[in-house]
């Protein structure tokens, strides 16, 4: 694609990224064919072709960001499905983010937008006020159908009420480091923030899992969210403040115990630090931290596969594996879940139209609840016909999308390789008959 920044605009290091990556781009549209959006709503500008023509015209041009720009931005839901497509090697991905920062900077919003924006900046990354929020939510779902009529916010409102559980959930019991003597490998695993308050056991599964195996996980108290629930609202400065902090809390315990990896058991977060190289490359005190901690970052999965897992038999129960956007187009790992599953004893079988995202997509279902329903009730048909016993994914953020739409049981994968590997029944597994 032709472009026509000026050298003053080059200066600034976001835009000659985004400038490099317009003119990868040939136009040849083979990115609209797994666009979920477009499959949607069969509108170009609601496809990556469109978008990127928008953004080229945003940027190039030095315009505030307008509503409509605005409208088909906020309609992507970064599942870079179109990264997977593209021949070209467009990275979308930053390209998407520039303009979401840019709009952040330049765009006022109406303002139940910025309220219900600031209010999820504020909540969601701190687990004790998510976990206030959650109960805030359990005890306002008698009133849902009224809140659903609250002028301007009111799918918005009932959106976050229909995430929340149907019970109480347990507060997270912590796990003392395994503290064994001669482990072979240290590693960190990142806590996150809405996934130990969502459900607890996904982490405690990894742990228990690793443990099993030898490797001893460090602890991190201070650790936070790392920052892709800001950053993809284009809250860039908070997004970087979050990888910043963390940076911080790693580095210390990569030089005093020898940490070897940084294991993640959402793939959204995952792919969020893998890029932390990105996006801290202009900051002289962190772009080398940063990089470093980007090239130690694995998905839990990337890493057990390192390891040779001691399996006990279990039923052999069939599961529809659904590839979360940001494991298999944001970082790529496509396979690997699946082997092994497989190989503990699990029959796998692949989501028809896997690629298309299930709605989730960050706080999407929230901001953006009529798009993120129709691909949920899409992707539940898809899973449903296969008829298997149980969902696996490896992303919490998909895990509750699809749960709230199926009476199958959803669980991560990890949880099924702990359970493989000796350690107890994931329980939302409980139902489940012993003879499959
Ligand atoms: S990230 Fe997903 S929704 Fe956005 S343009 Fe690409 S394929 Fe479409
Ligand atoms: S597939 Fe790639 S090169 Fe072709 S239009 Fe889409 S982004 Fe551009």
């Amino acid at each position: 694609m032709k472009t026509s920044f000026s050298d003053i605009q080059l200066a600034d290091s976001h835009m000659a990224v985004s400038e490099k990556i317009l003119r990868s781009c040939v136009h040849c549209g083979f990115c609209t064919a797994t666009c979920p959006t477009y499959l949607l709503m069969g509108d170009e500008l609601d496809s990556p072709r469109g978008r990127i023509y928008l953004i080229k015209d945003m940027l190039e041009n030095g315009k505030p960001a307008n509503a409509e720009v605005v409208k088909h931005i906020d309609r992507c839901l970064s599942c870079l499905s179109c990264m997977t497509t593209c021949p070209s090697g467009v990275h979308y991905m930053h390209l998407v983010d520039h303009a979401r920062a840019h709009i952040y900077k330049t765009y006022k919003r109406s303002w139940a937008d910025r309220f219900m924006r600031a209010v999820l900046a504020a909540i969601l990354p701190y687990p004790q006020r998510f976990r206030l929020a959650l109960l805030a939510a359990f005890f306002a779902k008698p009133f849902r159908p009224l809140l659903a009529h609250v002028p301007v916010m009111g799918p918005q409102l009932s959106a976050m009420i229909d995430l929340a559980p149907s019970r109480f959930i347990p507060r997270p019991r912590s796990l003392p480091a395994a503290g064994m003597t001669g482990p072979r490998a240290k590693v960190v695993i990142l806590e996150g923030c809405a996934q130990p308050v969502l459900n607890a056991n996904i982490n405690l599964a990894a742990r228990r899992l690793l443990a099993r195996h030898n490797v001893d996980v460090v602890n991190v108290p201070k650790e936070g969210c790392c920052g892709s629930l800001v950053h993809h609202m284009g809250r860039e400065e908070d997004g970087l403040s979050f990888a910043r902090h963390n940076i911080d809390q790693w580095m210390g315990v990569i030089e005093r115990e020898g940490v070897s990896a940084i294991l993640v058991t959402t793939s959204g977060c995952g792919t969020t630090i893998k890029d932390y190289g990105f996006m801290l490359r202009d900051d002289k005190d962190y772009a080398q931290k940063a990089e470093r901690i980007s090239s130690m970052t694995k998905d839990v999965t990337e890493f057990v596969a390192t390891l040779t897992l001691d399996h006990v038999p279990i039923p052999a129960h069939s599961l529809a594996y659904h590839s979360a956007c940001s494991m298999q187009h944001g970082q790529k790992i496509t396979d690997l879940p699946k082997s092994l599953l497989r190989a503990a004893g699990f029959r796998v079988k692949d989501v028809p139209e896997g690629h298309i995202c299930c709605g989730s997509a960050g706080v999407y279902n929230i901001l953006q609840p009529t798009i993120a329903e129709k691909l949920r009730l899409r992707k539940v048909d898809h899973i449903e016909r296969l008829h298997t016993d149980l969902i696996a994914t490896g992303n919490i953020g998909c895990m509750t999308q699809i749960g709230k739409g199926t009476e199958v049981p959803i669980v991560h994968t990890v949880e099924l390789l702990d359970w493989a590997t000796g350690g107890p029944k994931p329980e939302a597994l409980e139902a489940l008959s012993h003879s499959a």
